[in-house]
């Protein structure tokens, strides 16, 4: 199970210091890890590297992600960062096509393959999003609206596979009417993305869903089901260590 924390663009230093002092000092995450539990932070690029140097010196198994990444490989792109620049910094995996990156920074499904390709080659691990918005869901288009999201990546993916690539790739199904607005998507929606992912692109592909939207205590425990649901990307609420640890408790016990 893989429960990622998107900060967007929160946290300074002395933020992320009270975050992990909140959730330090017990051995809980070492017994979290042992039934196959991981937690990884995705902070700003400012802070992967702190973020990578005050987990360890609190003796905390947390990976580190970036929000994105660039499309391109390295040269004259001004304000942007490279799988190469990642990679150089420890970072074990990128979020990419966040449906904020698509509202508000242009990334079309066309961009998103291409940084996944790129994630790929520089040995990143590409946590993929994709979801309909409130129109689409109403409008019963949300199926064409997954194959077009996910399709283009599933190809970038096979061909990084024959070029002897293995690196999984996870695909975070987030709803833009559920993100950031206190309403969640229901098992019976979930199942039918999983059932979708199946039906067109094959289990390989399936194998490794999140979820993603208004996630948090209260309503995480009603949206997991093994062996449909992979883990959950978690925005507002895991800003708060004393809720991360409220939301690993109900999903998986206090060790
Ligand atoms: C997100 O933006 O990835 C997200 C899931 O946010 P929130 O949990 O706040 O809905």
């Amino acid at each position: 199970m893989l429960m990622i924390a998107n900060w967007k663009m929160n946290m300074t230093k002395g933020e992320i210091s009270a975050f992990l002092d909140c959730l330090a000092g017990e051995d809980r995450w070492r017994v979290w890890r042992d039934k196959g539990v991981r937690l990884v932070l995705c902070p700003s690029y400012p802070y992967l590297e702190f973020l990578g140097d005050q987990c360890k010196s609190r003796n905390l198994p947390f990976g580190i992600m970036a929000q994105n990444m660039c499309a391109f490989e390295k040269g004259a792109y001004t304000g942007e960062v490279s799988a190469a620049m990642l990679k150089d910094l420890a970072v074990e995996g990128v979020l990419l096509g966040h449906s904020e990156r698509r509202q508000y920074f242009g990334e079309t499904d066309g961009t998103v393959a291409e940084k996944v390709t790129r994630a790929l080659s520089a040995g990143l691990l590409p946590v993929v999003c994709f979801g309909e918005t409130r129109q689409e869901r109403e409008s019963g288009n949300c199926q064409t609206v997954w194959s077009r999201q996910v399709g283009p990546v599933w190809e970038r993916v096979q061909k990084s596979r024959e070029a002897g690539i293995r690196i999984p790739v996870y695909w975070a199904y987030e709803p833009v009417w559920a993100i950031g607005t206190g309403q969640t998507a229901g098992l019976p929606e979930i199942r039918e993305v999983s059932s979708h992912l199946l039906k067109t692109f094959g289990p390989d592909c399936a194998s490794g869903l999140l979820y993603g939207g208004s996630v948090n205590d209260e309503s995480v425990s009603g949206l997991f089901e093994k062996g449909t649901l992979h883990g959950f990307l978690v925005g507002t609420a895991f800003l708060d260590g004393g809720n991360v640890l409220r939301v690993f408790d109900r999903l998986f016990g206090r060790p």
